[in-house]
């Protein structure tokens, strides 16, 4: 049905372009005679474009039809707005192409580094503080110095002598106090023969390089001991 109702205005077209056609051809063979003097480029020029403010019962436009001279300079025009269109066409499809690019290189970048992020493995660490001597509080003393990786750590500590058994909240620290938290995790002591340990899960992931502190709170004492930390 849609198929019956096209055909005939294709139709239609071909015949309008055939009549078209021929008109031009006796235009620019001269077999037609133009009534008045030829109108500006800037009129011819909106002409070209089939601009909508251009009334056809203008005179000027009776003459472009007729004259051969005007005719010619429109057919030129037409094909250089053409091809200006064309030109724009191609220019946008080429921006439009290099934003998408763009998009997915950004895109992709983020979700590589996304999926590393989340796959970064766990790093085993043991940090033994047997004989360590630490802050307590503000007071400095013999100090242990610590080194750890800036990843995703499953550390465990073996606590110093005489340390009390119960659950610690260990922390990574900017300085030798609670400002400046990196991370901290809490968990309750193993006993290893004579020795106590702890087991905890830090993210260091985002860490810089530098100097931190290590920190082990026991949840009865309060008094927190640090021990300089370097994340390398
Ligand atoms: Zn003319």
């Amino acid at each position: 049905m849609r198929l019956n109702l096209r055909w005939p205005s294709r139709a239609e077209d071909r015949f309008e372009k055939w009549i078209a056609q021929r008109h031009q051809e006796r235009v620019l063979a001269g077999e037609t005679t133009p009534q008045g003097p030829c109108p500006g480029e800037d009129f011819l020029k909106r002409l070209a474009r089939k601009s909508r403010d251009i009334r056809l019962s203008d005179p000027r436009v009776d003459h472009a039809a007729t004259c051969p001279a005007c005719m010619r300079r429109l057919l030129t025009m037409r094909r250089e707005h053409r091809s200006r269109q064309q030109k724009i066409m191609v220019a946008t499809a080429v921006a439009t192409c290099v934003v998408i690019a763009a998009v997915i290189t950004v895109a992709r970048h983020e979700m590589q580094k996304h999926s590393l992020a989340t796959n970064s493995a766990v790093v085993a660490e043991t940090v033994n503080l047997w004989d360590a001597g630490a802050f307590r509080g503000q007071q400095p003393g013999q100090l242990q110095s610590v080194t750890l990786p800036a990843a995703r750590i499953r550390l465990t500590i073996i606590l110093p002598r005489f340390s009390s058994p119960g659950q610690y909240v260990v922390a990574v620290t900017h300085g030798p106090d609670e400002n400046g938290l990196i991370t901290e995790a809490a968990s309750t002591t193993a006993n290893r023969g004579q020795q106590e340990t702890l087991s905890v899960d830090l993210d260091l992931r985002r860490a810089r390089a530098g100097q931190y502190y290590l920190s082990t709170t026991h949840e009865r004492d309060q008094a927190s001991y640090y021990y300089p930390l370097q994340i390398r």
